[in-house]
């Protein structure tokens, strides 16, 4: 894991990759702010890091084989984005997960 890089909840992140479907373009690396994508043996991206994954939508968004897909503007990265935009909120992704707190955080 590269120093300094932030890390999320474990194994929440929608982000999938079909590798199949890779060109090796090299455009996921390129465009993800967490290095979250490595470029395997075979010319085809590979996920290295997922918990580090912010779904920020990024990497879908510049596949051009639609091999990454992800639901972006949900989770805990979008909290704290609302958050900031909003200030005086609380950050709140809004999942329920616990109980009687109506999220998950
Ligand atoms: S959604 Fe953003 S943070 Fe997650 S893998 Fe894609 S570019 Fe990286
Ligand atoms: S952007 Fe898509 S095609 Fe290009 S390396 Fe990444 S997964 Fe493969």
């Amino acid at each position: 894991m590269t120093k300094g890089r932030l890390l999320y909840l474990k194994g929440v992140a929608t982000l999938r990759l079909e590798q199949d479907l890779c060109i090796g373009c090299g455009m996921c690396l390129a465009v993800c702010p967490q290095e979250v994508f490595a470029m395997g043996e075979h010319g085809k991206a590979r996920i290295v890091e997922h918990d580090a994954c912010m779904e920020c939508g990024a990497c879908k968004m510049n596949c051009p084989v639609g091999a990454v897909w992800v639901q972006s503007g949900v989770g805990c990265a979008q909290a704290v984005f609302n958050a900031m935009l909003d200030r005086g909120r609380e950050a709140c992704c809004q999942v329920e997960g616990k109980p009687g707190s109506g999220s998950c955080c």
